[in-house]
């Protein structure tokens, strides 16, 4: 049975930063960085320029073979299929059983999957990966009508990406309005200015059925109506891939504290797959950003190979979808009983701004001036009120 002092579970960026700085770290030890994608690591973030053939999927390549090689950090092209965390090894899909001394769970997540009948036909895709940009640039370069589901960030850089390309576009969502989970109506009406002049857009849409002879042709909406499409980009969220993990140290995601340690000391996690606790917030909270994954990669690398002077981690999220609307996110906000929203400009620029039960600012969105967002990031590092703002 091979066996090496850290494994890395997910080569995307959170694991292949963990994998360089363990490296650094500790220059003598033995590394696998395990990942079920054929490439090295590269900028997921990006892949939409590869699907609009803006770029070559190398071009994306973040690491070459040559440095891991060149940094014996051992890189194996498998699945892993479980983990016993008593025995401290791990099965790869071919078999394989890897013996670990401390293990980093880098996974990240996997495009969720429409279910209704159809679901199979050819032309429907998801976004996750590499290989789904490049089959949707093969697939839609001869196509003029495409049909994008899900009111999340993948759907609204989707619009911008298709009609850029001439496509004619149907947006289909859930909602009354776009992001309403995270927007006050007023910017939902600014979101379906910029929108309507992309695409068809439904709104407070179900997909009943999707249609066609072998290929996608027709989706049926509950509501009854048709729209014809010859192609289908589904963007409806991530389910994380935490199925080969010890459920008990699962909640939604791997559960971690501020050092990316699980309830197990030798099971780290860093990344989409990391649920971890915010010092920030005294809360347990997801990340979903390139900048939160390489950050926790790094940090976990380093706790991994230093138990006595660990680091802990903390960083207000922000994410700002590549649309030539400029939009901002920081800080929390999904909206809930427990954050309330409240919009404080509404002219050319939106800025709302999102408060707990003490009326501090713990996040916001900014429409049409993403640079705000800076001033945002300020008002949720030093857990202002809301009264101090409008005074
Ligand atoms: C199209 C798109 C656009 C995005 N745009 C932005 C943006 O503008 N800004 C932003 O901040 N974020 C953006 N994101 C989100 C960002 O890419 C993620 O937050 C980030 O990539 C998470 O990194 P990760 O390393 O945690 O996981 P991932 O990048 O998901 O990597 C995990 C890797 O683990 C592998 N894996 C999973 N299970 C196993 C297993 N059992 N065995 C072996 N390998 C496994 C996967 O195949 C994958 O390669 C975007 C995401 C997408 C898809």
């Amino acid at each position: 049975m091979a066996y090496y002092q850290y494994v890395i579970i997910g080569a995307g960026i959170a694991g292949s930063n963990a994998a360089a700085t363990i490296r650094k770290e500790a220059p003598e030890s033995n590394i696998a960085l395990i990942g079920e994608e054929q490439y090295p690591v590269y900028s997921r973030v990006n892949i939409g320029k590869v699907a609009a053939a803006h770029k070559q999927p190398e071009e994306l390549l973040l690491k070459t073979e040559a440095y891991f090689e060149q940094n014996t950090i051992h890189r194996i092209i498998a699945k892993v299929t479980s983990l016993d965390s008593e025995a401290k090894t791990l099965t790869l899909d071919n078999s394989e059983v890897l013996q670990y001394d401390k293990v980093l769970i880098a996974t990240g997540g996997r495009a969720r999957k429409l279910t209704q009948a159809g679901s199979d036909l050819a032309g429907i895709f998801s976004f996750q990966t590499l290989d789904d940009a490049i089959q949707v640039r093969d697939y839609i370069q001869d196509k003029k009508q495409i049909t994008i589901v899900g009111g999340g960030f993948i759907g609204i850089e989707f619009v911008e990406l298709l009609s850029s390309l001439g496509k004619t576009v149907n947006l289909i969502i859930r909602e009354d309005w776009y992001w309403k989970g995270m927007i006050d109506q007023i910017g939902g009406n600014i979101l379906h200015e910029y929108l309507h002049q992309r695409a068809n857009v439904y709104y407070k849409s179900e997909i009943q059925e999707i249609r066609g002879e072998g290929a996608i042709s027709e989706i049926v909406l509950t509501s009854g109506e048709v729209i014809s499409t010859e192609a289908m980009c589904v963007g409806i969220g991530l389910e994380l891939n935490k199925d080969f993990l010890p459920e008990h140290l699962c909640n939604r995601g791997l559960k971690v504290n501020q050092y990316l340690i699980s309830d197990n000391p030798d099971i780290f996690g860093a990344g989409d797959i990391a649920e971890y606790y915010d010092i920030l917030h005294n809360s347990y909270t997801g990340g979903g950003t390139w900048a939160n994954a390489s950050l926790q990669g790094m940090i976990a690398g380093y706790n991994m190979v230093h138990p006595d002077t660990m680091k802990s981690f903390s960083l207000i999220p922000a994410y700002c979808p590549k649309t030539s609307l400029p939009i901002a996110f920081v800080g929390s906000c999904r909206l809930g009983p427990e954050m309330q929203s409240i919009v404080i400009e509404q002219g050319d620029r939106y800025v709302q701004v999102n408060i707990n039960s003490q009326n501090q600012i713990i996040g916001g969105v900014v429409i049409g001036d993403s640079a705000y967002m800076g001033t945002i990031r300020k008002w949720v590092e030093t857990g202002i009120t809301i009264d101090t703002i409008v005074s």
